[in-house]
């Protein structure tokens, strides 16, 4: 049985004042045990979430990395620097950074390596552009970006991975895949790590994201492949994260 996981990210959004209020607030309502619960949060925020949400089931996450270990690399952050404070996952492979920033599927590797290397937990985002989609390449744009990854990687690196399907057409744009269409790519993500390891397969969470909220949440968890959901712009509202979270498991 797969525990859903529903992580939120708050991309470049959010302040220190946020991270405190988000605290407070989850402790006062109360996290949904049902689901594991994570934020993705802009990287000077992690240590103090760290301490606000100490006593919270809620985990944090990095929004991305540097795959080099340490270095003249100004700017950069590593793996092992996010885990510092208090990551314990980092997403690699986001649409924004593979369009805005020029990360390619090697680059995507190296950092998902990074992450493991640091004994964190990598959600690896895959996703079709739209026009991808109407050209009828979407299983074999998602594939291909699961492949250059886990054909890569020893069968324990595998099993501790997370992948999230963000259609980038729907990313930020108020447009959600179906769950029809969420579920059938799932399947075919299942269906192409099953070809690697059936119980890999079984045991490792999908993630959907791509304008998901509390309206459509429920809908999307209910399919048999969907085992969570990557929110972004419904993260940065504690009501509807957390609608979003009890409407898993
Ligand atoms: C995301 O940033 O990963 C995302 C899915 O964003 P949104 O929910 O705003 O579409």
């Amino acid at each position: 049985m797969r525990t859903p996981l529903i992580a939120g990210n708050w991309k470049m959004n959010g302040s220190l004042a946020l991270v405190d209020s988000f605290a407070r607030a989850l402790a006062e309502r109360g996290v949904p045990a049902t689901a594991d619960v994570a934020l993705m949060l802009p990287a000077p925020y992690l240590h103090a979430a760290h301490q606000a949400f100490a006593e919270l089931p809620v985990a944090l996450g990095g929004q991305t990395l540097y795959h080099q270990p340490s270095g003249a690399f100004t700017g950069e952050v590593s793996a092992s620097m996010l885990g510092d404070c208090g990551a314990r996952y980092v997403l690699v492979g986001h649409s924004e950074r593979r369009e805005l920033f020029g990360e390619d599927d090697a680059e995507v590797l190296a950092r998902v390596k990074a992450v493991l290397g640091a004994e964190l937990t990598p959600v690896l985002c895959v996703g079709e552009t739209l026009e991808e989609r109407d050209a009828g390449r979407t299983e074999a744009v998602v594939l291909g970006q699961l492949a250059a990854v886990f054909d890569a990687l020893a069968a324990d690196e595998r099993s501790r991975m997370v992948v999230a399907y963000e259609p980038v057409w729907a990313i930020g744009t108020g447009r959600t895949a179906t769950p029809e269409q969420a579920q059938q790519v799932h399947a075919a993500l299942r269906a192409h790590l099953a070809t690697y390891d059936p119980t890999l397969a079984e045991g490792l969470r999908l993630l959907y994201g791509g304008s998901m909220k509390a309206a459509n949440a429920a809908e999307l968890l209910a399919q048999p492949d969907i085992d969570g959901g990557l929110v972004g712009g419904a993260s940065l509202q504690v009501d509807d994260f957390l609608a979003i979270c009890q409407s898993a498991g």
